[in-house]
């Protein structure tokens, strides 16, 4: 509990500074924001890595996060959260799965995971801050990297659905998700919070 707490409390601290309107880096976005560096940070002091192996994961997770951008979208106004919150969940597990060894086919395999079981995800938050679920979603978001990470590391990274494959979807998904479910704020959890108040 105390290690999962740890890479809770990390993530956490982030989504807080940026919903607090601190200084955070938008990798990808100000609402997933807290993922990356929970995971990395969680790893930087339980594992005790240099700065070195820190850049090159941070490298890696650049390169998923990019193609994200390139190729569909990190906007959760576009696609939903699974464009922001899933595309940071694939960005940390890679991440992490470099940092802990992995082959490249075990990193790609960890970044489609993430996406993959990200699909779907609605943006609905709550009076259209950025805090309920966002805040919370980093959290369990860093878990879910964590998870996918330990997955891809403990298999020989074979796998069906690639990383390009789980994007495409996730763009297509996004164009179907309703206008409600989009960072309106009209929508899912926001109106049904509004309308049990
Ligand atoms: S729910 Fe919407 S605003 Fe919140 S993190 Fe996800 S995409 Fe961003």
């Amino acid at each position: 509990m105390k290690q999962v707490g740890l890479l809770f409390a990390f993530a956490l601290a982030v989504a807080e500074e940026n919903a607090a309107g601190g200084k955070i880096v938008t990798a990808p976005t100000c609402g997933s924001s807290g993922v990356l560096p929970g995971v990395l940070f969680y790893l930087s002091s339980e594992e005790h890595l240099n700065e070195h192996k820190i850049l090159r994961a941070l490298a890696t997770a650049g390169l998923i996060g990019n193609l994200v951008k390139h190729n569909a979208s990190i906007s959760g106004a576009e696609v939903g959260c699974q464009g922001e919150i899933g595309t940071a969940c694939a960005m940390a597990a890679a991440a992490m799965t470099q940092i802990m060894g992995g082959s490249p086919t075990q990193i790609e395999y960890a970044a489609e995971m993430a996406m993959e079981h990200n699909l779907g995800l609605t943006c609905d938050p709550v009076m259209g801050y950025v805090q309920i679920p966002c805040i919370e979603r980093n959290a369990i978001a860093a878990s879910k990297a964590y998870s996918c990470a330990v997955y891809a590391l403990s298999s020989d990274g074979g796998h069906k659905v690639s990383f390009d494959q789980a994007v495409e979807t996730m763009a297509e998904t996004g164009r179907d998700i309703q206008v409600a479910y989009r960072e309106t704020g009209i929508g899912g959890l926001a109106k049904n919070w509004e309308a049990f108040r």
